[in-house]
């Protein structure tokens, strides 16, 4: 094999990596953001738990407080 393909192989192995990588970095910051919201929205309503994402926007947090849920963000809301 030449030094050239091992160069190639090497070189396509990394940005392979480097794509895992920006994958891993991006859904770690998604979770973040949404692990602020969880943290703001339990500080901003007293006594209601962060139970999981909204069904509705997909995007804020459904928050459970007595028999109603509310999202965060679209204003979704449930009672149980
Ligand atoms: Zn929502």
């Amino acid at each position: 094999m030449t030094t050239e393909r091992i160069r190639g192989r090497t070189a396509r192995r990394r940005v392979n990596r480097m794509r895992e990588l920006e994958g891993r970095v991006e859904r770690l910051e998604e979770e973040l953001r949404w692990l602020r919201r969880a943290v703001e929205a339990n500080g901003e309503r007293v006594g209601a738990k962060a139970v999981g994402r909204c069904p509705n926007c997909g995007e804020g947090l459904l928050s459970a407080s007595g028999s109603e849920l509310r999202c965060s963000s679209c204003g979704y809301a449930k009672f149980l």
